[in-house]
This record gives structure tokens, sequence and C-alpha cells, in this order.
């Protein structure tokens, strides 16, 4: 039996995907060549985060932070949800300036943050080095535990097991031979995309993170270095900058990096010495734990940083949904919304051109 909407992947995106459309009453099947939740999924930090690089992103991720709050009281233990609120550190009086009109861009859009000068950041934080100016705190952002957020999302839906060799508008044909299809069709292959896309301007952007043993208290809130935005808006081939996030555990993971032109996913001991030196710099307490595990994962990178989410140019039956760099977990719920109401053919309070793939140049030949 077909179902009504065949998602390929079986990540965030797909899950997420999966959880609007079966709450339709639709029937739903995921083809996942691997783990449901152990791609990109699995190795990100499970911040869920506002952010102000353009408009479109910040209107994806306030959405997207409203529908998981708007989930936190069906949510099972295991998805882990904590409302840490995310610490914008200011190391210098110039990135504290900065900050006044991030707080009316914020204020303005209805996302409450709140300005810390020293002495509240280091109420706040006392962890931090000594001699940082402030802080910007967005209380209401959260974490969660992304690989089993995906399973809990995917519940209900059928899944299959296998790759999907070949893609047309409405069928797939998988890798033991059969065929699928179906009246709607969303791949959401992230990082791998342009495998069955190849056209797609979605590149590889290999990250590592580094998780300590069990400190609890250590750290209260998800910091961030303010230069954070340049790392991860530039293209520049390496950059590192400082990212903590305590977990439920007392575990403080460590991030993050950002690489391009690497397929390879070792850890690079230059990556995670630059990393963790840099994390050091912000919290020095942390060349005094013990870290337990390192890994890498690859965003799927798009030249302006926006996902791309929409009909496939030129098809009638099957949609996009990958291109979600470093923040496909926290987008995840917008993107899903999203998808639903172009299905549907309704509008919502996303514009649904900002995250299209006509956008580029190379999707509309
Ligand atoms: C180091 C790091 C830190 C991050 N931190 C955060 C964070 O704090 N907050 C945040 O919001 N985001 C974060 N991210 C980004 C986030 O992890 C990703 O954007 C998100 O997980 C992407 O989800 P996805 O479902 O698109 O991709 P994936 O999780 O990679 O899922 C895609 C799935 O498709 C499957 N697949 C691929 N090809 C096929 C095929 N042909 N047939 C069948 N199955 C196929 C794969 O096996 C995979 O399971 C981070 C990423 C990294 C690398």
């Amino acid at each position: 039996m077909n179902p009504d909407v065949l998602i390929v992947g079986g990540g965030i995106v797909g899950a997420a995907c999966a959880k609007a459309f079966l709450g339709q009453g639709m029937s739903v099947t995921i083809v996942e060549r691997a783990l449901i939740g152990g791609g990109a999924t699995a190795s990100g930090m499970g911040h869920v985060v506002v952010m102000d690089d353009s408009e479109s992103q910040f209107a994806l991720t306030h959405r997207s932070r409203d529908l998981w709050d708007a989930l936190v009281p069906v949510m099972p233990a295991e998805v882990e949800f904590e409302r840490r609120g995310t610490l914008w550190v200011a190391a210098d009086e110039e990135e504290l300036a900065a900050v006044s009109s991030k707080k009316s861009y914020y204020l303005e859009r209805g996302v409450e943050t709140e300005l810390l000068d020293a002495k509240a950041l280091y109420q706040a934080e006392p962890g931090l080095r000594a001699g940082m100016a402030g802080g910007f705190l967005v209380p209401g952002d959260s974490v969660i535990y992304a690989p089993c957020a995906a399973n809990w999302l995917s519940e209900g839906a059928t899944r299959v097991f296998d790759e999907v060799a070949e893609i047309g508008d409405g069928w797939v044909k998988l890798r033991n031979g059969d065929r699928l299809s179906a009246q709607i069709l969303i791949c959401a292959t992230g990082a791998f995309a342009t495998e069955l896309f190849p056209a797609l301007p979605v590149k590889p952007r290999k990250g590592h993170l580094a998780i300590t043993d069990r400190y609890p208290g250590a750290v209260q809130h998800q910091l961030i270095e303010l230069g954070y935005l340049k790392s991860a808006h530039g293209h520049s081939t390496e950059s590192v900058a400082f990212n903590v996030q305590p977990r439920k555990t007392g575990q403080l993971l460590i991030g993050s990096s950002r690489q391009y032109g690497v397929e390879d996913k070792a850890v690079e001991q230059h990556m995670v010495s630059k990393m963790l030196t840099r994390a050091v710099e912000y919290l020095p307490s942390i060349q005094n734990m013990s870290v337990i595990r390192l890994w890498t994962g690859f965003r799927a990178a798009t030249p302006d940083k926006l996902p791309i989410v929409g009909l496939c140019p030129g098809l009638k039956q099957t949609y996009l949904a990958t291109g979600h760099e470093g923040l496909g977990i926290t987008t995840s719920l917008g993107t899903a919304e999203l998808l639903l109401n172009l299905v549907r053919g309704q509008t919502g309070i996303l514009r649904a051109a900002d995250y299209g793939a006509e956008r580029f140049a190379e999707c509309r030949a």
C-alpha cells in the first residue's frame, strides 16, 4: 500500500514533517538508509535558538521555537527539554555596544531579551573568565536531545530501512529494487541532498563537538560568544567559536567548529585544539574537566544559510526540505509547518518564497 506521504530521510527534519502530516490524519512512510535521528541530528547540539542573521532566519527560528514550546506539555522525558536560555557573551565594550541594537530588533519582533552588564553576567555565569564586558540573554531559548526527539516525532509513521537510489515526481526506487510512490514526496536527506538532486547548492560543512564528564551546575545557560554569527555566516574554510551547552546529565557539550571542503568524518586534532582553546579562553574551568568523547557531523550549508523548503522546481509532487546548516534541530518544526501549508495551498506566518529553491539561479534552469 502506498502512503499519502513518503519521506526520504529520518533525521529531525523528516521526523518533524512526519508528525505534521500524521496530525492531518494522513498515512506517512519514512525511508531511512541508516538510523532514525542518526545523521546530523545525532551530531548536533540540540540548541533551540532564535537567530538574527537575516529577517528570514529570524522568522523561521522564532516560529520554530514557538512550535517547540507548544509541544512541551506532550513531550516525553527522553527529549530532555530544558529552557536554559541563550547567553551571548560580549568579550569587550565594542561587542556590548553592538548588542543594544540586537535587543531592539528582538523586541520589535516579540522576543524577550535582557541586556546584562558585567556584574549581572558574572551573577548568571560565575565561571566565565574575568574581564568580560556583559551579555545578551534570550531566556526563552531551550535545549533538547535531538535523536530522541526525531524518534518521538516520527512515531506513527511506517519506517522502511533502505536507501533511495532514484527519485522522481512522487516516486522513489529503493536499493532493493522496490518502487514506492505517494501523492506527496518529501526529500529530507540533509547534507546528502545532492546525491539525489545534484543541482542543489548544498555543501557539507563539517563540525566537531566534545562532551565532558559530569559537572552538574558548572554552567547554567547555553553560552555563546557574540562572534559566533561571524563563524556561522562566514564562508571561510575553517572557523571556531565558543559555544557551550549544559546537558541534563550534568555534562557540558563544547563546540563549535565549521569547515568546508572536508568530507572525511574523522576527528581532526588541529580543529579540536582550536575549538577547546577558544572554549578555555571564555570558560577557564574547562581545562580541568575530562572530555570523554569527540565526534563530527556535517551541516547542510546553502550559500545564504537558509534552508531549501518547497516544491522541487519542475515537479508537482516532490518537495525539498534540506540545507538547514547549523539550525535544523531548531527549524525542523517550522519547516514541517511551511511544507504542510504549501501542500494545502495555505499561507502561514512564514513567507514560502524566502525558502524556496527558485531563489537560486541553478535551480531555476
Ligand atoms: C556540530 C553540529 C552542531 C549542531 N548544533 C545544532 C544546534 O545546536 N541546534 C540546531 O538547531 N541545529 C544544530 N545543528 C544542525 C542540525 O544538526 C542539522 O541541521 C539537522 O540535524 C539536519 O537534520 P536533517 O534531518 O536535515 O538531516 P539528518 O539528520 O542528516 O538526516 C538526514 C537523513 O537522511 C538519510 N538519508 C540520506 N540519503 C538517503 C537516501 N538516499 N535514502 C535514504 N535515507 C537517506 C540519512 O541517513 C539521515 O538519517 C548542528 C550540526 C552540527 C554538525
